[in-house]
């Protein structure tokens, strides 16, 4: 059971965005109010009769139109970054209709510091934090995906038109099979990541903007930090940032639509819905079932709904008149959320940790380097000890000592040495190595007194051991490369990543940061103010008159009045809601009736129906699809008994294949030989033959003679020889 101390509501800001040019030059009057220092927004109906109230809602914060990119990021995000960095997971969603700003606000404009977005600010914000941190080790890598028509797409990887699927494992709960990742050192690396995926977002659809408003982009940044723990064990915390740029919320219009484009239309929104439904059953708290199934999204981010996620969702809104039915709606979905309830804690040593499979192969690959090393030294002392008895001992041959054995300032390594130093000594020990080989082959070559067999031999030998130290020297140099580009992709503060703001910087962000926290706690302290007010307020009252009793009592029954004409024309805004709801999904329902019994009609009384029989036969439900399937025609265990593979032919072929063909194929000729057959199928388009017998002799002779006969086979021969050249004739086109 969940603590309740633990758990923690989602966080809900609201941003409207400035008029538009277009919007300004028509004269329209923003409908949208904000309270900044409450966290208000007041709604007002354009089409409202005199009188009528104002729509307000209370938010964790609100961003009107003045509102700059930092401001939101400071207040709202920079915490929730924060915990990532901590180990806990996160997700920021951006909900609202098509043109509000949802991309604004996540990416921002690029170009302009001052107006970059959230995902940009989160890349200084964490590889800022990992350069000031200490004996910490950190892994960071992105991925980036798109969901359009509850199918996922990698938006990183080459092959971006691949539909992945989702999986779901006991160890890491749901993820995405064979999403790209890649692992980013900086902020540069990370930002090309984010703009490849843009790239490739908008190129290869026609209409982009209908694609970009109906495709909900998800970049995913994982946080894996390494840190020595009190009981001095290595423990990696990971934390999981989704950023979430959603479908427009707008009502996709199904009316109309059939078939095909029905279907289409239901399920351009379906992540959408199900999203809302899930929030519903989230707040209800009487309903057991959430439905995080029922869609794409929602399952992919079931962690960041009433899970182990801490969450903030960022609803805009558009000031005009006519945006009047989303806004309302999009406040009404927000102020929904506000009540879902999450158990974030710290993802401490996951199976799937990255970090940790990094640090065991970088272990791995210095011990390997550390044996290299050790083992080149050992052999180096060993030759130079063998070296100096060959100088020192009686009649040796004394062709490989030139006296180049002068340093051997080697012998007292110390143990710490680093790999660097290492690494220059192995160079410098190859090449001396070379050299040294390179002189005494010399020597060889010059050395009269040696038998010219006795010389070659040497020279073979020489030749074998420089292979061998190139060889050698190959395999270190691979391995250390590998080495450094492990090591490198585990960023140090200080080490690998350096911070390149001075002091007087940072006291100022911290400050301003200071400020932001201040100005947080003002308005949550306000916003309780007024509700104790409202709840407390008779409690103080001491009357001194009757007059003066009812004077207060009127002016409180007057203000309670009001509240009860605002909440009852939310009911009823609520219901003509729920109405239309209704009758958009009667009126969806009757076609999709429409179109079943059309299908119907055309099964009964097209289809015999044993054919009918036997598909429906063959269907089963894959109930974690949810859809209908095929059966394969054969039972899978004794698929081999009974449908046998056609053989191949003798040589392999699947079919007959010319030799003219086959050297086609071998010499990577034109397409069309790859299977060409011997026979020729198609028509004869020859005349039938005809000849006439010829017969010399009289009517009585009934047998023809030998003569005659020949001459006929001949006739047979030459017909078929026209046939045979005429099946060739297609090589020698080709020719
Ligand atoms: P959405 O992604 O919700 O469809 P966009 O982010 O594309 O909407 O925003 C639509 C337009 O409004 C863009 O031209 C954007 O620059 C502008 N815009 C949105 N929000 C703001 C804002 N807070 N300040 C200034 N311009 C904004
Ligand atoms: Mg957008």
């Amino acid at each position: 059971m969940s603590k309740p101390k633990s758990c923690e509501m989602v966080k809900v800001v609201v941003r409207c965005r400035p008029l538009s040019r277009k919007e300004e030059a028509s004269g329209c009057e923003r409908i949208v109010d904000m309270d900044v220092k409450l966290g208000q927004v007041a709604l007002r109906n354009p089409r409202a009769a005199p009188g009528e109230l104002l729509k307000t809602f209370t938010f964790d914060a609100v961003y009107d139109a003045t509102s700059r990119q930092g401001d939101l990021y400071d207040e709202t995000v920079r915490p929730l970054i924060d915990s990532v960095l901590r180990g806990f997971n996160g997700t920021i969603f951006a909900y609202g209709q098509t043109g509000t700003g949802k991309t604004y606000t996540m990416q921002g404009q690029w170009l302009e510091p001052e107006r970059r977005g959230i995902i940009p600010n989160s890349f200084e914000h964490i590889f800022t934090h990992i350069s000031r941190s200490q004996n910490q080790q950190y892994l960071v890598r992105a991925s980036y995906l798109e969901i359009y028509q509850e199918e996922i797409r990698d938006l990183l990887a080459k092959d971006h038109g691949r539909k992945l699927e989702l999986k779901e494992s006991p160890d890491s709960g749901v993820y995405i099979r064979d999403l790209s990742s890649f692992v980013t050192k900086n902020v540069k690396e990370i930002e090309h990541v984010m703009n490849v995926g843009n790239q490739t977002r908008s190129i290869g659809f026609t209409n982009m903007n209908e694609h970009s408003s109906r495709s909900h982009a998800i970049f995913l940044i994982t946080v894996e930090c390494s840190q020595e723990g009190p009981d001095g064990e290595n423990h990696i915390r990971v934390g999981k940032l989704n950023l979430v740029d959603l479908a427009g919320s707008e009502r996709q219009a199904k009316t109309g639509a059939r078939g095909e484009r029905l279907k289409e239309a239901t399920k351009i929104n379906l992540s959408l819905s199900a999203l809302g439904n899930v929030i519903s059953a989230l707040v209800d708290g009487r309903s057991s079932h959430v439905p995080y199934r029922d869609s794409k999204l929602t399952r992919l981010l079931q962690d960041s709904l009433g899970g182990n996620a801490k969450t903030i969702m960022v609803a805009t809104l558009g000031p005009a008149p006519s945006n009047y039915d989303e806004t309302l709606t999009t406040l009404r979905y927000a102020n929904r959320a506000k009540n879902i309830r999450n158990k974030p804690r710290v993802n401490e040593d996951p199976k799937d940790a990255l970090l940790r499979e990094f640090q065991e192969e970088i272990a791995r690959l210095k011990a390997q380097l550390d044996k290299r090393g050790i083992l080149t030294m050992e052999r180096r002392k060993r030759r130079n000890r063998r070296l100096k008895m060959i100088e020192e001992g009686p009649g040796g041959e004394s062709y490989g000592v030139e006296g180049d054995e002068a340093d051997d300032d080697d012998d007292e390594q110390g143990e710490d040495e680093d790999e660097d130093i290492m690494e220059k000594e192995a160079q410098e020990y190859m090449k001396e190595q070379q050299e040294k080989l390179e002189t005494e082959r010399a020597a060889i070559r010059d050395d009269r007194s040696l038998v010219a067999e006795e010389k070659q031999r040497m020279l073979e030998e020489k030749e074998r051991m420089m292979g061998d130290l190139r060889k050698e020297q190959e395999a270190t140099e691979l391995l250390t490369a590998k080495f450094k580009a492990m090591e490198s992709k585990l960023l140090v503060g200080g080490k690998n990543i350096i911070d390149h703001t001075n002091e007087q910087q940072k006291m100022l962000e911290q400050k301003r940061q200071e400020i932001t926290e201040q100005t947080r706690r003002e308005r949550e302290i306000q916003q309780q103010m007024l509700l104790q007010d409202e709840e407390t307020m008779e409690l103080r009252e001491t009357f001194s008159s009757l007059q003066q009793e009812v004077e207060l009592k009127t002016k409180k029954l007057k203000k309670l009045y009001a509240k009860l004409q605002a909440v009852k024309a939310e009911i009823q805004d609520v219901n003509d809601e729920h109405v239309r709801t209704r009758q958009e999904l009667e009126q969806t329902q009757n076609e999709l009736t429409r179109e079943l019994k059309f299908k119907y009609l055309i099964i009964e009384n097209f289809i015999p129906p044993e054919e009918k029989n036997k598909i429906m036969n063959r269907l089963v439900f894959d109930a974690e699809e949810e859809q209908w399937k095929f059966q394969p025609l054969v039972p899978a265990q004794n698929k081999f008994t009974q449908m046998k593979r056609r053989p191949a032919s003798a040589v392999g072929y699947k079919r007959p294949i010319s030799q003219y063909a086959r050297v086609a194929i071998a010499m990577g000729a034109h397409s069309r030989y790859r299977a060409e057959n011997v026979m020729f199928l198609e028509l004869d388009m020859a005349p039938p033959t005809m000849f006439q017998l010829e017969f010399h002799r009289s009517e009585s002779d009934v047998e023809p003679s030998q003569e005659v006969l020949l001459s006929n086979a001949s006739y047979r021969e030459t017909v078929s020889a026209t046939r045979v050249r005429k099946s060739r004739s297609w090589y020698v086109v080709h020719d």
